[in-house]
């Protein structure tokens, strides 16, 4: 099932557990016939993901609500703050919940008539742990690679390859329970990647992770769909991290969408905030905008961060600093952060 053009880490040692030379990845891809898969990456336009009015309800409690998108693939994160939804939309995305009311198709497949079929094709990384007490990585994850359809050898060679690839070849042999946080989560990344999905669903994968282990882990998250061809749904309540890992983002609030988009179309560059480079003045450049109704801040590196209110155009600031003997040597509108906006989307959910 490993596929052969992905670049996965190298096994540096020989196969423990079995006699027999498995290295035939093309083979293993074969086997488990999902060869007519269209490939992250080469699919286009066409949606990863498409829901259409989904409702789903926990006994009376509504936790989505007519959730409608599309997504099209590559590192989407999926943020929300807690209660949002997202977890209950990943199990709608992996079968496990039927919905009320509405559809959803994944790899274009509608979930409802294969379960199983679209699952054969989706990693999932769950937020709670999901190891079995006693057994070693490797053996954990080649049950898993075998749980999808490998027979015991190949899953065994494919269990090693993760392994090494999510760095954690050398404690491969140590039992999980010994294992830290970090390695933990580590080791459910290797698990979901083992039968060579299209698409990773991580639910809050960093939760819980000290600094290091956190930028470790994005990183590893960034290279799978960035290098190995898979796309990516990231669950989180850490705007950092889908900043950093992702380039598109679905926001829920509430049980509902309240915005999708790339990151750069969605941090359009403000009209009003600027950052200025200034040679002069700048105390006295800062004292003449506020003085015009601008808000001046100073900013890193020497610079001024200007929001021009009531209606002041730019002009105002070049004005300004020719007034106190100073030049404009740089002028950029700033762009908004995903802070910015998340807290307006939930704002104008909260309106509706
Ligand atoms: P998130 O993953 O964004 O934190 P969830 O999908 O877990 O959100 O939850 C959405 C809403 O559904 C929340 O109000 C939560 O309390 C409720 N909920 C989630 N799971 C259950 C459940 N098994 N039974 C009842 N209510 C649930």
């Amino acid at each position: 099932m490993a596929s052969p053009g992905r670049g996965w880490a190298e096994v540096r040692e020989p196969v423990a557990e079995s006699s027999e030379t498995r290295a035939d990845s093309a083979n293993l891809l074969g086997r488990l016939d999902v060869s007519s898969v269209t490939k992250g990456g080469s699919l286009g336009t066409t949606p990863i993901i498409s829901a259409r009015g989904l409702s789903v309800r926990y006994g009376r409690r509504l936790a989505l609500e007519d959730v409608t998108f599309d997504v099209s693939g590559g590192a989407v994160g999926l943020l929300g703050p807690n209660g949002a939804g997202k977890s209950t939309l990943i199990r709608v995305l992996l079968g496990f919940l039927t919905p009320e009311r509405g559809e959803v198709t994944v790899l274009g497949r509608k979930v409802s008539d294969d379960p199983l079929a679209v699952r054969r094709r989706i990693g999932f990384v769950p937020e709670v742990d999901c190891h079995i007490p006693g057994m070693s990585a490797v053996r954990y994850v080649a049950f898993c690679a075998m749980l999808c359809g490998l027979p015991r050898e190949d899953a065994l060679q494919r269990a090693h390859e993760m392994l090494y690839y999510v760095g954690l070849g050398e404690e491969r042999y140590r039992a999980l329970d010994e294992y830290s946080t970090g390695m933990k989560q580590r080791i459910k990344i290797a698990q979901a990647l083992v039968h060579d999905p299209e698409l990773l669903l991580l639910d809050e994968p960093t939760n819980g992770m000290d600094p290091r282990g956190r930028q470790e882990l994005l990183d590893l998250i960034k290279d799978v769909t960035q290098n190995k061809g898979i796309h990516a749904i990231v669950s989180s309540h850490l705007l950092p991290d889908v900043e950093y890992a992702c380039t598109s983002v679905l926001m829920l609030d509430q049980g509902r969408v309240v915005g999708y988009g790339t990151l750069d179309e969605l941090s359009l560059h403000r009209k009003d905030h600027f950052q200025v480079k200034l040679r002069g003045d700048r105390q006295a450049v800062a004292d003449h905008l506020t003085r015009a109704g601008a808000e001046v801040k100073p900013g890193d590196n020497n610079l001024l961060e200007v929001t021009l209110r009531n209606g002041l155009g730019s002009n105002v600031i070049f004005r300004a600093a020719r007034e106190c003997g100073a030049q404009v040597r740089g002028l950029e509108p700033s762009r908004d952060s995903l802070e910015d906006i998340f807290a307006r989307a939930i704002g104008e959910n909260k309106e509706t």
